[in-house]
């Protein structure tokens, strides 16, 4: 079933937006940019309930019509949303030409057709070469919606054609509140959000992904080789079920934490695992400059890991306890 809803952090983009489709001002294209997992789908998912409703009420869908029950089934013919058929797979020329000969028929119910494309940097040349046609021409009452965290990646041309819709991370606030009433449990909210680099949905995800046994098993991985009890290849093993992108956003939180505390001499700026004897007596004696230097090159890593090159995670791993060894017992 499909879902339309607004985080409280999108109010006054989506109240831009209906505005404009009020005042009839909506272009054919918009280019939804800005980090992943604060909500992007979710607005464009609203968006579409609301170009197709007939009973818009208070710049939001009715929820009631037919279009919007069509909608809430998941079954409304003039809605297309395409993405690629398996994740860190391409969006290709044919399932393009799909949505160009839908958008050359008649709309089924009369009123807007909605196309949403995402993530849209996953378009191959001849995809995005395919839009681009239809972008030139759209017919009347489409909507064209791209969803793109990386929009650079996208053939200028395709971007000049889309007035662009920028989501900026959520206020911190505005995000915490929301997570609290999400996970009236969990009591490290600050530190799960800091982990996520704003975006309160991946931290969310992070908690029902059991973030907490995850961290756990970091932790004694980066506590064995402190010890010298365990061969270092053995320990990246053991992480191997972890998603590689968990690693490296972990790790990088527990960089910037320990960067921090020798710029303030605050212990409480660690997590609390940072702050056992064990792991402190170390990071007092680490220097400021191998630290920045591990932390660009966790920064350079992840870049490539979220651009989803084809890397070796296993080796990746392995580069990262090697790195974080010789910062801590300063081998070789
Ligand atoms: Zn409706």
């Amino acid at each position: 079933m499909a879902t339309a809803h607004l985080y409280p952090w999108q109010h006054d983009l989506w109240t831009s937006v209906t505005n404009r489709v009020t005042n009839q001002r909506l272009p054919h294209a918009l280019l939804l940019t800005g980090p992943a997992e604060t909500g992007r789908q979710t607005f464009a998912s609203l968006l579409s309930n609301y170009m197709v409703c007939r009973h818009k009420t208070e710049n939001m869908p009715c929820g009631s019509c037919k279009d919007c029950l069509l909608f809430q089934a998941d079954t409304h013919p003039d809605l297309v949303n395409i993405f690629p058929e398996a994740a860190f797979k391409q969006i290709r020329i044919d399932q393009v030409r799909d949505m160009a000969t839908f958008l050359g028929c008649h709309s089924n119910q009369g009123g807007y057709r909605v196309i949403t494309i995402s993530p849209a940097e996953n378009m191959n040349i001849n995809a995005a070469n395919a839009l681009l046609k239809t972008l030139e021409e759209p017919g009347k009452d489409i909507l064209i919606m791209l969803i793109a965290q990386r929009p650079e990646r996208l053939l200028a041309t395709i971007r000049s054609r889309c007035q662009q819709l920028r989501f900026p991370l959520p206020n911190k606030d505005i995000a915490t509140t929301w997570l609290k009433e999400q996970l009236p449990e969990y009591t490290d909210i600050a530190s799960v959000l800091e982990m996520a680099q704003g975006r309160p949905l991946a931290a969310l995800r992070y908690v029902h992904e059991n973030f907490k046994e995850k961290c756990v098993l970091l932790i004694s991985g980066l506590k064995a080789i402190l010890s010298a009890e365990q061969p270092l290849t053995e320990i990246s093993l053991s992480w191997k079920e972890l998603d590689s992108l968990f690693i490296f956003e972990w790790m990088l939180f527990a960089v910037t934490t320990i960067v921090r505390y020798k710029m303030t001499h605050q212990v409480s700026v660690l997590p609390a695992w940072l702050q056992d004897d064990a792991f402190l007596t170390l990071i007092n004696h680490a220097s400021a400059t191998t630290l920045m230097e591990y932390y660009c090159w966790l920064t350079e890593s992840y870049g490539l890991l979220v651009r989803q090159i084809n890397l070796n995670t296993q080796l990746l791993n392995e580069a990262l306890l090697i790195h974080w060894q010789k910062i801590l017992l300063r081998v070789g």
